[in-house]
């Protein structure tokens, strides 16, 4: 069966997939295969390859072969490729919004959102082959002409997650390949399709040559024999990682052990800073979005509201009151704005963060229940500074809610954690805005706007244990080389 038949598989049965190696659908080396549940109901999604380091080593020999010929095409017939592989997403739409909610627990808001986002990357990257390769450089030696050149680095390891799994997906791939690198895509084995298969289907139908992206993946438990080769092969030149900080910590110092560069975008604790002279029903309105999209499940969540004293018990009582509104369900049913968890760990770790800040004292202001893996909105007040979720990402649909007196006062408690993905700050003062929004210790600051969003253009991104990759453009930098070639026309006088 090849893979656009496993893909027609009515939604009722579980689907059949292959892996992508060197443009062709094969099963892993020695034909396992592992169950991908849907985490709503935990029915059988689909079956999936369970690769092992063999099947690594074949998708790296696969892009490493291909990267010649790629690198050398033509910046027309390249930018085709991505404006073809954008409709043909934009053509699967609905089916793409069924496979999340099934894969991945994925509403229908958040689904559509990802599709939008990640047509507008591909359009945007189709771009990048036309824009200036390098530059001209002023040499002090008379006669010498120097250039500084952009070139492809080569075979690029991406490794995906779970979460926001389309967009994440093709975020991994998109900016590596449009510089002109090969790449081998490892999904999250909680989204071996939604975060990897899916990229390989729509790049192939859209004419990528053999070879110039693969896809290998494994079944939970098993990354290790994966990762080696990935880490340990010279023809791998650099990884594109998202995901959790612990990970990026880890894969970092692998890859520094190899000399080699790593683009890291990890977790984050993101605060929304509330003043006493912002419009109420607009924070209100953005908090509840910023909080609980995606179940909290997005990098970009808000963790922590942090309101102005004065206006602090209206916005609590009507923060509350919205959360206490928003119900989770069946993601695969247009109606539900929230779906459920990702897995039992992801649940139980939703509990613990809200037993825990319990057992020292918190109050629960809304929520706090779960129903099979779906979990209410949840709103914590009066958390001390010694519970966990004070200052760590729970991954969930929990948020924090803080008084503040003075403006030090909630820099201090916005930087008083390890992160620094995105921050938001709610005033009618925008210069007020402007200036806190400098103080914080955050990639990405908004005012009056959201902590989550992001569009493909920015230059996404976070600091200290949020990770430190840039995207966008900005993105061209991590996943090419700067060469540079000297040319002398006149004969030069040497001191030897
Ligand atoms: P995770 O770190 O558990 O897994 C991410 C990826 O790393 C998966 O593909 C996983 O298989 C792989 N991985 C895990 N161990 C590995 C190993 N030893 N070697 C090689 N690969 C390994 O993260 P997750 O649960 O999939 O994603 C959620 C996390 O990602 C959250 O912390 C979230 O904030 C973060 N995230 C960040 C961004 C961002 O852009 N900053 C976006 C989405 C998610």
């Amino acid at each position: 069966m090849t893979q656009a038949l496993a893909a027609q598989i009515p939604a009722s049965q579980p689907r059949q997939y292959r892996q992508l190696i060197g443009g062709e659908w094969v099963d892993a080396e020695g034909g396992a295969t592992f169950e991908d549940l849907n985490p709503y109901n935990e029915e059988v999604f689909a079956h999936i390859p369970a690769s092992t380091g063999a099947d690594a080593l074949c998708t790296i020999e696969a892009a490493d072969k291909a990267f010649p010929a790629w690198a050398a095409m033509g910046a027309r017939a390249r930018q085709a490729l991505f404006l073809k592989a954008a409709d043909i997403l934009e053509r699967r739409a609905d089916e793409v919004v069924l496979i999340m909610a099934q894969e991945t627990g994925t509403a229908t808001p958040f689904a559509r959102f990802q599709i939008q986002w990640a047509c507008g990357l591909l359009r945007q990257a189709a771009g990048y082959p036309y824009l200036p390769g390098g530059e001209i450089v002023q040499s002090d030696t008379p006669g010498v002409f120097a250039m500084a050149v952009r070139r492809p680095l080569g075979v690029v390891a991406g490794i995906s997650p779970w979460n926001g799994a389309l967009a994440l997906g093709f975020r991994t791939i998109v900016a590596p390949l449009a510089c002109g690198n090969t790449v081998v895509l490892k999904p999250s084995e909680e989204a071996p399709v939604s975060a990897g298969l899916l990229m390989g289907e729509i790049m192939t139908e859209a004419g990528f040559p053999p070879g110039v992206v693969n896809v290998v993946t494994h079944a939970p438990g098993a990354v290790g024999p994966i990762a080696d080769p990935l880490f340990e092969s010279r023809k791998v030149r650099a990884y594109n990682f998202t995901g959790s900080s612990a990970t990026g910590s880890m894969l970092a110092a692998r890859a520094g052990k190899h000399l080699k560069r790593i683009a890291l975008e990890l977790g984050g604790y993101n605060p929304m800073i509330v003043l006493k002279n912002a419009d109420l029903d607009y924070s209100v309105d953005t908090a509840i979005f910023a909080a609980f999209f995606h179940q909290g499940q997005i990098c970009m969540n808000t963790r922590k509201i942090l309101v102005e004293r004065p206006l602090y018990d209206d916005f609590l009582a009507r923060f509350a009151a919205r959360a206490r509104d928003i119900k989770a369900g069946d993601p695969s049913n247009p109606q539900n704005k929230i779906g459920p968890l990702i897995n039992d760990a992801a649940l139980a770790k939703f509990k613990l963060a809200i037993e825990q800040a319990v057992a020292k004292g918190a109050r629960i202001a809304a929520g706090g229940n779960t129903e099979g893996r779906c979990a209410e909105p949840t709103v914590l007040v009066d958390v001390p500074e010694s519970a966990p979720i004070h200052c760590e990402e729970v991954f969930g649909p929990v948020v924090i809610v803080e008084p503040f007196d003075t403006e030090q006062e909630a820099m201090d408690k916005a930087n008083g954690t390890d992160y620094g993905l995105s921050a938001s700050i709610m005033t009618s003062d925008v210069w007020k805005g402007i200036t806190l929004g400098g103080q914080i210790q955050a990639g990405m600051v908004n005012v009056n706007g959201p902590t989550m969003g992001g569009e493909p253009q920015i230059p996404f991104g976070g600091v200290k244990d949020s990770g430190w990759a840039r995207f966008g453009r900005w993105a061209i930098d991590t996943f090419s080389d700067l060469n540079l070639i000297t040319v002398s026309n006149d004969k030069r006088k040497y001191p030897l």
